[in-house]
C-alpha cells in the first residue's frame, strides 16, 4: 500500500514535470535537460539529499544553500567554458563544497557515534575508467584530491585511515588537525539524532569539451556510524562512477542500499547494455529500483552528449547544472520548476 502510494507519487510528479516543462529554460524536479544536439560541456552537482522542505529549511539557509552551490556551479562552469578537463571541473567544485560548512563533506562533515569524523571520497575519469578512493580519512583537509592523488600517484584505487594518511602526507597534500572537521551545528546534530540517522554529501559530474566524462563524489557519510562504516560515496560503482562510452554519475543517500544495488555503476550498465537513455535509466534507478528496496537518496548524472538528469526519491536535494547552451538552475525541493 506504502508503495503504490509512492509509485503514484511519482507518475504524478512525472506528469506534473511534462506539464512544466513547456518553456526549454525550465527544469522541474524531475530534471533531465535532453540535448537536442551535444552539448560542448556540461556540469551537474548535488550537496545531498534529505528531508528538507520548506517547513523545516529556514529562508535564510535556503538562501545560503542557493549561494552555495552556484558558487560551486560557477567555479566547474569556468574550467569547463574555458576548455578544461572534467576530472579538474569535477575535483574544483567538489573542494570547494569541502570547505563550505553547510555540506556533508570536509570541513562540514557530521559525525559518528563516538563524537568524531571520518570521510570518505571518491573521483573517477571517464576516458580510461581511472578511479581513485580514500576512505575513513580523518585529516585531510580536501579528501577528493587525496581520491585524485591515489588515482594519479599511486597503483592503487582505495586507501583507507592511517595509510590514507600517511600516503596524502607523503604526496604533500594539505593535513589538518582532526578538530579542523568540527562544527558546531553538526555535532548538536549528533546529539538530537543519535538514535535516527541522518543524510547528506557533495557530488559533481562533468563533461567536458574533448568529450570526456568524470564523477567525484565527497563525504562525512552518515550521521552517528559506528565501527568504521564506509559508506558508497568512495566505493566505485555504488556512489560514484564515470565511463564515456556510457554517463557519469554521482549519488548521495542511504549508502548500504546504494552499495547493494550497485547504483551508479547499474545506471551505466542499463544505458550500456538495454539502450536506455540517461533520463530512463536514472529514473529507473531511483525511482523504482531504490524505492522498491526502501533505499531514500537520488543521483545526479551527465551522458557523453551533455544530457543531465537527477533524480531523487527523497523530499529534496540540493542540486544544480549549467550547460553550455546557456541553461542553468539550482534547486532544493521536489516540486521546484524555472531558473533561479
Ligand atoms: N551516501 C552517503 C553515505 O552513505 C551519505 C549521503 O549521501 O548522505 O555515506
Amino acid at each position: 500500500m506504502k508503495l503504490s502510494i509512492s509509485l503514484l507519487t511519482v507518475i504524478i510528479a512525472s506528469g506534473l514535470f511534462i506539464a512544466s516543462c513547456a518553456n526549454k529554460n525550465q527544469l522541474s524536479d524531475k530534471q533531465s535537460v535532453g540535448a537536442v544536439s551535444k552539448q560542448d560541456w556540461a556540469i551537474v552537482i548535488h550537496g545531498g539529499a534529505g528531508a528538507m522542505s520548506t517547513e523545516n529549511l529556514s529562508p535564510e539557509l535556503d538562501r545560503e544553500y542557493r549561494a552555495a552551490l552556484t558558487d560551486a556551479l560557477n567555479a566547474g562552469k569556468k574550467i569547463l567554458a574555458e576548455g578544461g578537463t572534467a576530472l579538474d571541473a569535477a575535483e574544483q567544485t567538489v573542494r570547494l563544497m569541502e570547505d563550505n560548512p553547510l555540506f556533508n563533506a570536509g570541513k562540514g562533515a557530521v559525525f559518528t557515534h563516538e563524537g568524531r569524523n571520518e570521510l570518505d571520497a571518491a573521483i573517477m575519469d571517464g576516458s580510461n575508467l581511472a578511479a581513485g578512493a580514500v576512505a575513513g580519512v580523518t585529516d585531510i583537509r580536501n579528501p577528493i584530491t587525496a581520491a585524485r592523488t591515489v588515482m594519479t600517484n599511486s597503483p592503487h584505487v582505495m586507501l583507507t585511515g592511517a595509510g590514507a594518511s600517511q600516503f596524502a602526507k607523503e604526496q604533500g597534500l594539505e593535513i589538518v588537525p582532526p578538530s579542523y572537521f568540527y562544527t558546531d551545528r553538526r555535532f548538536n546534530e549528533l546529539q538530537e539524532v543519535l538514535k535516527r540517522d541522518k543524510n547528506g554529501t557533495v557530488g559533481c559530474c562533468a563533461l567536458d569539451r574533448q568529450g570526456n566524462l568524470a564523477a567525484a563524489t565527497s563525504t562525512g557519510g552518515m550521521t552517528n556510524k559506528r565501527y568504521n562504516r564506509i559508506g558508497d560515496a568512495p566505493i566505485i560503482g555504488a556512489g560514484t562512477y564515470a565511463n564515456n562510452n556510457t554517463c557519469a554519475v554521482s549519488a548521495t543517500g542511504h549508502g548500504e542500499f546504494f552499495i547493494r544495488w550497485t547504483v551508479a555503476h547499474d545506471i551505466s550498465a542499463l544505458m550500456e547494455y538495454k539502450g536506455l537513455s540517461l533520463k530512463e535509466a536514472s529514473e529507473l534507478v531511483v525511482n523504482d529500483k531504490l524505492v522498491k528496496a526502501g533505499g531514500s537518496g537520488g543521483v545526479i548524472c551527465v551522458d557523453r552528449l551533455g544530457n543531465v538528469s537527477m533524480p531523487f526519491n527523497s523530499k529534496g536535494m540540493f542540486r544544480g547544472f549549467a550547460t553550455a547552451d546557456g541553461k542553468e538552475g539550482v534547486f532544493i525541493f521536489r516540486d521546484e520548476a524555472g531558473m533561479r
